[in-house]
């Protein structure tokens, strides 16, 4: 199974990804992780990005490309994989077709005037990268022991402006995936579990 999850930041994709993933035993592609483990590690690329990152604006397509086509090589991805967060543009999405084929795209959907507040609290591990809430997770560490930070992406400026570039770069693939026949909407205003049941639903069709 060859999945992709759209949506806006904070949609919940991330976490519905981690849930799916495990469930049909396919690989978890999260090009914003795989980025995040290249500035955590200060690779040339992950240095390249970070700029970007912090002022919440995208990083080129074809360096996505790159990391994303030898990402799909690996062996976890043999069962399929599910993306999330690539692609954000039509750019990629237009190069991801002459690479694999794709069984089905989720969109997750949920009001702007809820994402702010969802991405404000959330927290991420400086060292395994596991996500957390603020809202659900009081400590001030991630289980695997180390301390939690907040994302300098995720404080509410750089918010407000990877809200905007979702708009103009991102939500035009809603209709491009449309016109595929490839797209299903699922609400992504309810609870972790309900959400959950709505994708696997969509996933049983
Ligand atoms: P995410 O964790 O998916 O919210 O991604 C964090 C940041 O990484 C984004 O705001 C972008 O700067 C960058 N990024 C992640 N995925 C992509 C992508 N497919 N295309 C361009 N930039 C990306």
């Amino acid at each position: 199974m060859k999945l992709i999850f759209l949506g806006p930041p904070g949609a919940g994709k991330g976490t519905q990804a981690v849930k799916i993933a495990k469930r049909f035993q396919i690989a978890h592609i999260s090009t914003g992780d795989m980025l995040r483990a290249e500035m955590r590690e200060g690779t040339p690329l992950g240095k390249e990005a970070k700029g970007l990152i912090d002022r919440g604006e995208l990083v080129p397509d074809d360096v996505i490309l790159g990391m994303v086509k030898s990402r799909i090589q690996k062996e976890d991805c043999k069962n399929g994989f599910l993306f999330d967060g690539f692609p954000r543009t039509i750019a990629q999405a237009e190069a991801l077709e002459a690479i694999s084929a794709i069984d089905r795209v989720i969109n997750i959907e949920v009001p702007t005037e809820r994402l702010i507040s969802r991405i404000s609290g959330r927290r991420m591990c400086a060292s395994c990268g596991a996500g957390y809430h603020a809202s659900t997770y009081a400590d001030a560490n991630c289980k695997c022991g180390a301390a939690l930070y907040q994302r300098e992406d995720d404080k509410e400026e750089t918010v407000r402006n990877r809200l905007v570039v979702y708009e103009r770069q991102t939500k035009p693939l809603i209709d491009f995936y449309v016109k595929k026949g490839l797209l299903h909407t699922v609400n992504g205003n309810a609870e972790i579990d309900t959400v959950d049941a709505a994708i696997r639903a969509v996933l049983m069709k």
